[in-house]
């Protein structure tokens, strides 16, 4: 089993960090860490360079936390991320959020922030981690017309069937799924519809826990796919080696 997509490097887990990673060693096969701005990148990069070959980073830019930036602040993040493009295994994550930005003209923002990752990403060849939320029809539409991204990921896919059914249209796009299927019934009944050869597991920890005040951690993914298993009427096995294999195709990991 592989998270996707989680934030490890935040200081919720400054004081027991190493037991979070050793937890997460005994049960998973991989962990993806995600940067969401110039610092928390480099602190990801160092973070993985102390656990290769278990621990991988993407290089992001997070829509809502970023949405203040300078010109020169997405400049420098994006000449460490391409002086870094060696080290990672994804940009991301990078994307829109409708949800929590309501604003025109920050909305507009994000969107030219999105696409110029977007464009380093086929630029480069590299696979795209979106985080898209209220806007994935928007974000779906933007990312179709680039024809050399190698793979591009929904994280946290929360948009409509509609939309996920034109995402399974593409062999190299994925949607990735969280934990939260262990309480969402929204997430459960989409993950009923969709075909496992798009589909990818992640925690987002420190996030998404079974409540607010819990603290998710990479090996509650399991979680995840036992409940995808008994959705979609398989054994934990099966779906176990379908996700990860997908993981291991999208990230080369
Ligand atoms: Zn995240």
């Amino acid at each position: 089993m592989i998270d996707t997509h989680c934030h490890i490097d935040f200081e919720e887990y400054d004081s027991d960090r190493d037991q979070v990673i050793k937890r997460a060693q005994e049960k998973l096969d991989a962990v993806i860490v995600s940067g969401i701005g110039y610092e928390s990148n480099q602190g990801v990069l160092d973070l993985c360079s102390d656990h290769k070959d278990f621990i991988y980073p993407s290089f992001g830019y997070h829509p809502v936390s970023s949405q203040n930036c300078t010109d020169e602040e997405l400049k420098s993040a994006q000449e460490h991320l391409i002086d870094n493009l060696d080290n990672i295994v994804a940009i991301g994550e990078v994307g829109m959020d409708f949800f929590y930005v309501k604003d025109k003209a920050l909305r507009e923002k994000q969107r030219e922030i999105f696409l110029s990752f977007i464009e380093i990403a086929n630029d480069y060849n590299v696979p795209l981690l979106m985080h898209v939320r209220d806007c994935e029809k928007k974000a779906l539409n933007i990312v179709l017309e680039y024809d050399d991204i190698p793979y591009v990921v929904f994280h946290c896919y929360s948009g409509s069937l509609k939309t996920a059914k034109r995402i399974m249209d593409k062999d190299n796009y994925f949607m990735s799924f969280s934990t939260m299927l262990c309480y969402s019934k929204a997430h459960q009944e989409l993950i009923e519809n969709i075909s496992l050869d798009h589909v990818l597991t992640e925690t987002d920890s420190p996030y998404l826990a079974m409540t607010k005040e819990e603290r998710n951690e990479p090996v509650n993914v399991v979680n995840a796919v036992k409940k995808i298993a008994e959705i979609q009427n398989m054994d934990v096995e099966s779906v176990d080696s379908i996700t990860t294999n997908n993981a291991r195709e999208v990230f080369k990991i």
